[in-house]
């Protein structure tokens, strides 16, 4: 399917400039997307790439009917290039191999749009070579460089390019994405989708990500909670051992030991994970007053200390802690 520029969420910015170009009928050559991996870089290059080679473009990018459209949708457009890297970087054949692609297409008077994604990854001899394309890149052709790290790449090639910035998105945003997401919305709960977005980053790509591994922990850490047996305590922490120290990782145990704390003290009226409410109304009810409130504490203090072994064990520590309070 080719997609309108408006599938892009939250870069109004980058979109306004992009409009601009196609409006004006004045495309630069090289074209640098920059920003955080997952905030939308290669939908926006997709869909301006699309726009490109549209017989009839309008505001909102790809008119979707035309023959180029319909021709892009299938996946067979000839003047269409995506280059990711097929191992950890992009190599100089590659980069050669659409060199020689666009040079062969340059008899047709019909733009050529190559998205390279992504750019940040390339070994420093197909950086070279793609600086002689941007330097003088065949009529018609344009080169979308889509680059997470846009810092590491070569100043030379980031010089040749116009550069379009795309930034984190606000929290409420990220989560709207994800609700309506088809791989995230339905199956997965809301407070769970709220979550990914509160630790994304401003990334919608990375909350995706995140989505799995916080309803698990999720559940782990409300067995945990609601039933402090040492072999539940023993499973969370080999989980921990096992995957390090990823940022938000705590996340899920913060928000529920959160509402327990409130719960536990009468309140609760907007605690995160409403969908948990019954469990967590008599997990709060299990521990003393104040048991709650001290768990979240040293949960919180846990969480702000620097990823470290010492880490791992005051967790450990909590973990055979909560069993003893049960
Ligand atoms: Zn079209």
């Amino acid at each position: 399917m080719v997609e309108p520029l408006s599938s892009v969420v939250g870069q109004e910015r980058a979109l306004a400039l992009l409009r601009m170009y196609i409006g004006a009928g004045a495309v630069p050559q090289g074209l640098l997307f920059s920003g955080e991996e997952g905030v939308g870089k290669e939908k926006a290059a997709r869909a301006f790439a699309a726009a490109l080679l549209c017989r009839k473009p309008g505001a909102e990018g790809a008119c979707g009917t035309c023959p180029d459209c319909r021709l892009l949708a299938s996946g067979a457009h000839p003047n269409f290039f995506f280059i990711a890297p097929e191992t950890q970087f992009l190599r100089i054949d590659e980069i050669r191999a659409l060199q020689e692609e666009l040079a062969l297409k340059a008899f047709s008077d019909r733009p050529r749009a190559a998205i390279l994604c992504p750019a940040d990854r390339m070994t420093p001899q197909a950086a070279n070579a793609l600086l002689k394309t941007l330097e003088e890149p065949p009529p018609g052709a344009h080169l979308i460089l889509v680059a997470h790290r846009a810092a590491i790449l070569m100043p030379t090639i980031v010089s040749r390019c116009q550069r379009i910035p795309f930034f984190p998105l606000a929290v409420g945003t990220v989560a709207e994405i994800l609700s309506r997401h088809p791989d995230a919305g339905g199956d997965v709960p809301p407070p769970v989708i709220r979550l990914a977005a509160a630790v994304s980053g401003g990334s919608p790509g990375r909350a995706l990500s995140l989505l799995p591994d916080l309803a698990d922990e999720r559940e782990a850490w409300l067995a945990l909670f609601s039933n402090p047996s040492p072999a539940a305590a023993i499973k969370l922490a080999e989980s921990w051992k096992g995957e390090g120290d990823a940022p938000g990782r705590l996340a899920a145990p913060l928000s529920l030991a959160r509402d327990l704390t409130l719960l536990s003290s009468g309140g609760g009226a907007d605690i995160i994970n409403e969908d948990l409410r019954e469990p967590l109304a008599s997990a709060a009810s299990r521990v003393p007053a104040g048991g709650w409130d001290a768990a979240f504490r040293e949960l919180l203090s846990i969480s702000r200390m620097p990823p470290q072994a010492q880490k791992r064990l005051m967790l450990e520590a909590f973990f055979f802690g909560l069993h003893g309070k049960g």
